[in-house]
């Protein structure tokens, strides 16, 4: 393993100090990968104080002193510098409610969440794997350290973190570690909803279709009106699909954007509550958009996502079904309501929500997708190189038309545009200073 000067400096320095000293945890893990660390975790066996006094000469983060972390500030980033602990008494805050320095390093890598993060590595050590991480790794095994059932009931975030990495590095549950998760995921209630929704959007932004499908009891543990829609059954010749699969294929299909995956997500959440069954048998699902919008604003909202996203996703939601014509008029309208960014995020649902029925299917209402998207590209392309720069008219043609010399030349010159770009007037001289004419006439 490479360390970057700095880290292996530090680990250099405790060393000669006569304690221990190993880089931990992920980056050791994404090292064995080939995957660069985004950062890298010091463990030692110096207790805080110590760790202080031999790096008295550098500037030190002592916030988490307490849970037995110094921040050593080396080129102005903070390096995370741990005593061996080993930790309980987990509530919903970030930290444990207790911790214990412990000798070795096999005792703190015993409290750390998965086998493949509980790797430790030094230069002139080696590896520390007692749990066997290595081998997981290359094997794409995720297995808990410990008694699966144990280590999530104590720390449930464990399981939302499982399914990220399981997700991420393509990883198998061994069945003991996935049990446990299933099993233990009614304790995901009592963990702090900032943090559920930290993880699970991480977990959507990474997850394919199988990885959706095989944690959808998790992900209902926390988006609980998702539960209906596993295994629901849509009665309909347009939907070869269970509801919660449909929704697995249109979110996987999806941007990796945690707006655009939770839109999909819950976009159809409000099917079960909206089915009613006709006198043929068929499926129908009347208002599931708009109740859908609501419930996802309401799911989002306790997740404390933060506002513009509840707003966004639900608005998202309540459109969904919704197709416009692909007509300029259309296109100029929508544009100038909701902008050129929102209206592609909603034709990519519609398209991926198109493709996610499992049929084949009649292609006319996907090619007006396109085709109203190619008009919101092309009009948002010609309107974003209109300025007043561009308009034909300018300041000194008002003035010959006898209009004063003051600020209200320019904003007329942005009335005139504004015409212009909403399609009621041509970028033509003519017409514009006979607007403008007109409007000096209503002046006087
Ligand atoms: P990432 O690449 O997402 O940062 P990471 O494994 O480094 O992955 P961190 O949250 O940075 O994750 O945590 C660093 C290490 O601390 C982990 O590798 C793991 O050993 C341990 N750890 C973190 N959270 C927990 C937890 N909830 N329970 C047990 N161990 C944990
Ligand atoms: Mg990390």
């Amino acid at each position: 393993m490479k360390l970057p000067d700095k880290i292996a400096n530090i680990l250099d320095r405790l060393e000669a100090r006569g304690y221990e000293a190993w880089v931990v945890g992920g980056c050791v893990r994404d090292s064995l990968l080939g995957i660069v660390p985004h950062d890298y975790d010091i463990c030692t066996s110096a207790l805080p104080q110590q760790t202080q006094e031999v790096f008295s000469d550098f500037a030190l983060v002592l916030a988490g002193v307490k849970h037995g972390t110094v921040g050593v500030i080396v080129d102005g980033e903070v390096v995370e510098i741990t005593t061996f602990r080993t930790e309980g008494g987990y509530c919903d805050s970030r930290h444990p409610g207790w911790v214990q320095f412990v000798p070795g390093i096999r005792e703190d890598l015993a409290r750390r969440d998965f086998t493949i993060n509980a790797m430790a590595w030094s230069p002139i050590r080696g590896y520390a794997d007692p749990f066997g991480g290595g081998a997981d790794l290359k094997h794409h095994v995720l297995r808990a350290v410990g008694d699966p059932a144990r280590r999530f009931e104590e720390d449930a975030l464990r399981i939302l973190r499982g399914i990220r990495f399981a997700a991420r590095f393509h990883l198998e549950p061994e069945p003991k570690t996935e049990q446990a998760m299933l099993a233990q995921r009614g304790h995901l209630d009592d963990i702090a909803r900032e943090r559920v929704m930290e993880e699970l959007t991480q977990f959507l932004c990474l997850a394919d279709t199988q990885d959706l499908l095989r944690w959808a009891q998790v992900i209902a543990q926390v988006a609980a009106p998702l539960r209906d829609a596993i295994g629901f059954e849509q009665h309909s010749p347009h939907h070869a699909y269970d509801v919660f699969t449909h929704t697995a294929y249109v979110t996987a299909a999806l941007p990796k954007d945690p707006v655009m995956r939770w839109a999909g997500l819950l976009h159809d959440v409000a099917k079960p509550a909206c089915f009613t069954m006709d006198d043929t048998g068929r499926g129908h699902f009347v208002g599931h958009a708009q109740v859908g919008a609501e419930m996802a604003n309401g799911i989002l909202t306790t997740l404390r996502a933060p506002k513009a996203m509840c707003e966004e996703v639900s608005w998202l939601i309540e459109h969904h079904m919704v197709f416009y014509p692909a007509e300029e008029k259309t296109a100029r309208r929508l544009l100038s309501r909701h902008g050129k960014d929102r209206m592609e995020r909603l034709l990519t649902l519609q398209m991926a929500d198109w493709g996610g029925k499992g049929l084949p299917v009649d292609e006319d209402i996907p090619n007006a997708l396109t085709e109203l998207w190619n008009q919101l590209e092309d009009l948002s392309e010609r309107e974003g190189a209109m300025s007043l720069k561009t308009l034909a008219v300018d300041g000194h043609d008002l003035m010959a038309l006898g209009y004063p010399q003051n600020p209200n030349l320019g904003s007329t010159l942005q009335r005139l545009l504004n015409l212009v770009v909403n399609g009621s007037l041509p970028n033509e001289k003519q017409p514009l200073l006979h607007q403008a004419e007109n409007w000096l006439k209503e002046m006087v």
